[in-house]
């Protein structure tokens, strides 16, 4: 067929779904295309047939009905954060939520109703206007949607708990186009599976949360050491947070200092161990909870004191740019033995550019109280998500960037507990998705099957039966 027939042909499909719904149809050239198209990590690079920039919840069935009938694979952004770049493929239909912004609070009985396209400094902002809050991430551009389908974890988790924990509903279109709620009542399975199952079982078109009082007044900041005592800061350090309360979260990163104000210029840029603390309550209890961590070495400097919750929530946003490349590798952990703690040190003493890093991330708490089956997301044993964030510039970079993030993530896994969070999972570690489920994958296979059998949703962390998978990788290697 001429190109200029196909061309044709394929505008008047798209004018034809154009006239199905009230957001935008783009395609290639069109306004708006490629800040659509373009996701967190510069790595990837892909180009959707057509976009589906939806004004209303009502547009996702006819995108859904026109990617099958298309044969367009189909892709769902929510944030467009996730590292592995699923959100978007070459060739395919992309449901773009970016125009779904609103959060609705109710104060009164703590709930807020969240539209898809809503990042975490947005659903922060929102419910902060009334002092609540619940546990998202760590970076306020992240989206709220795939982040909480994956499962959720941040500075209130130890207290709270992860993000699906406080999970009431959630809106799906279905595979089949229709529209359903999920919760302990209506569709029980399949709200049981959207608590971890990434975006395998339909498209969520709003969820609703659980919000607890927070701030909007809490203590935090960061502490940091020298690099050479990193075995004596992350000694005590897991002694430390052994019997801190759970309103206090401390996450330790190793990494280059960035050029922070309360740094003295000579330690810019040298490796040093950060200290990230965050406590959900007073200064005064704050600042005397704290205070053993300053013994824990030198302090090249700190900046530690009350601010805003949603200052804190946007406090690592310059370190996490949207732009570089990006390439990640996590392990969980139930404790920090010493093996892994010399591993850690070992790979932090090689980091293959200023931008890396290796953080130590605290869950422990509320969500190791709720049991493993309770929810997609199982690995309700670990105490701590390590991940080795591999960042820099350059494609010539990617050879060493990625090498050094495989090396400690090899070296590492005799020291890692069961499971891993599929929100951390680059495109190449889809033969890890069935053992980050545990023992509840054969049960999300079970519901997957009930919802969507031909595996339309396989653009993310799969779900899927072997013959399907294998499917799944073919076509997107044909695409
Ligand atoms: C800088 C940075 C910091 C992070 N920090 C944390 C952290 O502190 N804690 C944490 O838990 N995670 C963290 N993450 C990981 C984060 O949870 C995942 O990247 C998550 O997928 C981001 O969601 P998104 O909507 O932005 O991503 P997207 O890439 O838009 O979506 C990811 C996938 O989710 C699915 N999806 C998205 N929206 C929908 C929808 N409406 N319906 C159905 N499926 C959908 C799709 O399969 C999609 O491919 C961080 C990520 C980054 C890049």
């Amino acid at each position: 067929m001429e190109a200029r027939e196909m061309t044709t042909r394929r505008k008047v499909k798209s004018d034809t779904l154009q006239s199905r719904i009230k957001g935008e149809v783009l395609g290639p050239g069109d306004a708006g295309y490629d800040d659509a198209r373009r996701v967190w990590n510069a790595m990837i690079d892909r180009h959707p047939t057509v976009i589906v920039r939806c004004a209303e919840a009502a547009d996702v069935a006819p995108a859904i009905a026109f990617a099958r009938q298309s044969g367009l694979e189909l892709s769902i952004r929510g944030g467009g954060h996730h590292i592995a770049g699923h959100s978007v493929s070459d060739g395919g239909l992309m449901i773009d939520f970016s125009r779904l912004k609103n959060v609705w609070v109710d104060s009164r009985t703590r709930r807020a109703y969240v539209q898809p396209g809503v990042t975490l400094g947005e659903f922060d902002g929102a419910v902060q206007a009334h002092a609540l809050a619940t546990p998202v991430g760590i970076n306020s551009t992240t989206g709220i949607a795939g982040l909480t389908l994956g499962g959720g974890f941040g500075w209130l988790t130890r207290e709270y708990g992860m993000t699906i924990d406080n999970l009431v509903a959630a809106d799906v279109v279905a595979a089949s186009g229709e529209a359903l709620r999920a919760s302990e009542q209506d569709h029980p399975d399949l709200f049981w599976a959207l608590r971890g199952g990434g975006g395998n079982f339909g498209v969520v078109t709003q969820f609703e949360f659980k919000l607890h009082p927070v701030g909007p007044s809490v203590f935090a900041g960061l502490m940091v050491f020298p690099f050479r005592e990193a075995k004596q800061v992350l000694t005590q350090y897991r002694e430390f947070v052994e019997s801190a309360p759970a309103k206090l979260n401390v996450w330790a990163v190793l990494r280059q200092a960035p050029p922070l104000p309360f740094l003295p210029p000579a330690v810019h840029g040298a490796e040093v161990v950060v200290l990230a603390v965050f406590f959900a309550g007073n200064a005064r209890d704050g600042e005397r909870i704290i205070q053993p961590l300053r013994r824990f070495g030198n302090v090249l400097g700190e900046h530690v004191g009350p601010m805003l919750y949603t200052q804190w929530q946007q406090a690592f946003d310059p370190l996490l740019t949207p732009g570089f490349r990006n390439y990640w590798k996590s392990h969980n952990f139930t404790q920090i033995s010493d093996g892994a703690l010399d591993t850690i040190i070992e790979f932090a003493g090689k980091l293959p550019s200023p931008h890396c890093e290796i953080f130590v991330g605290l869950l422990a708490g509320a969500a190791n109280d709720v049991p493993s089956a309770a929810t997609a997301y199982s690995a309700r044993d670990a105490k701590f998500v390590i991940n080795v964030h591999g960042r820099w510039e350059n494609a010539e970079q990617d050879d060493d960037g990625i090498r050094w993030s495989r090396a400690f993530f090899q070296a590492a896994t005799p020291y890692a507990s069961s499971g891993a969070y599929v929100n951390f999972m680059t495109d190449d570690e889809g033969e890890r998705v069935a053992a980050a489920y545990g023992a509840n994958y054969a049960r999300l296979l079970e519901i997957k099957q009930r919802y969507d059998p031909e595996n339309i949703f396989h653009l993310n962390q799969n779900i899927s039966v072997p013959q399907q998978a294998r499917r799944s990788r073919t076509q997107r290697r044909s695409a």
